[in-house]
């Protein structure tokens, strides 16, 4: 029996402005009701883009279901002249609980380093705010069978100088790049060989506490027809879910995997 509660998070990437997130996040809210959704098996939070988020607190403030958000990035820097970005004082502030950082999307145009992640990771923890640290390999290192050491590689980088208890409290989402938005689901072995090295790395590093706290979550072409087997899997706590995440039929019912 595993004492970390899943944790579905939806990732809606650059979709849906302020007026069409409130309609998403009542159609989800009333779905999960109807499917008597129990928030203690598992943990349902959107993540919209910046302008949805003062929408989205409205919604869920005090919302039985427990819904939770969070922000799709966030900036490494306290305050002061950093033109278009947004603190993570910011979003404790509107209540955000979780920040994504490392998204492969912005790994990828955006050209953020580990250390980048690294330290916006530690820019969020700093305000009480849950990162959700994107790793994964892409294509050709997977065809190298190389995806174990290369995301372990983006796991010490990721969360260097983070303590046992802050790690504890973290997310860390294994993301193969193959596998996003692109409808190719990583097999549940393929997903619990890497989200279990990744557990077996902070129990060496950070110790038991750390290890049996941290959730990590896979993401890539989540669906509700394949999440209970993904789920299944020891070392899965959880899913990070793009375009599944924008329907809702699709995403209630990968939060009611169980
Ligand atoms: C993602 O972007 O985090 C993701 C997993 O996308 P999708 O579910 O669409 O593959």
């Amino acid at each position: 029996t595993p004492a970390r509660t899943p944790l579905m998070a939806g990732n809606w990437k650059m979709n849906l402005n302020h007026q069409e997130a409130v309609v998403l996040v009542q159609k989800l809210a009333w779905t999960l009701s109807d499917k008597r959704h129990d928030p203690s098996r598992s943990e349902v939070v959107v993540v919209p883009p910046f302008t949805d988020l003062r929408s989205v607190q409205t919604l869920v403030d005090g919302d039985r279901l427990s819904l939770r958000y969070g922000a799709q990035d966030v900036s490494a820097e306290e305050s002061g002249a950093y033109t278009g970005e947004v603190s993570a004082s910011m979003l404790a502030k509107l209540g955000c609980s979780y920040a994504v950082v490392g998204h492969s999307e912005r790994r990828q145009r955006h050209d953020e380093s580990d250390a980048v992640v690294n330290a916006k990771a530690k820019a969020a923890l700093a305000h009480g705010v849950t990162p959700i640290v994107c790793v994964g390999e892409g294509l050709e290192v997977r065809q190298a069978g190389e995806q174990v050491p290369f995301t372990l590689a983006q796991v010490d980088g990721s969360l260097a100088g983070l303590d046992a208890e802050q790690v504890a409290g973290l997310v860390v989402a294994y993301e193969p790049v193959w596998a996003i938005g692109t409808g190719e689901v990583a097999t549940p072995e393929d997903a619990q060989e890497v989200c279990g090295a990744i557990r077996a790395r902070v129990r060496e590093t950070l110790g038991d506490a750390a290890a049996d706290g941290l959730r990590v979550l896979y993401g890539g072409s989540v669906k509700a027809s394949n999440v209970a087997a993904t789920m299944a899997q020891p070392d899965v706590d959880g899913c990070l879910v793009g375009g599944a995440s924008l329907q809702v039929e699709e995403f209630s019912g990968i939060c009611r995997f169980y």
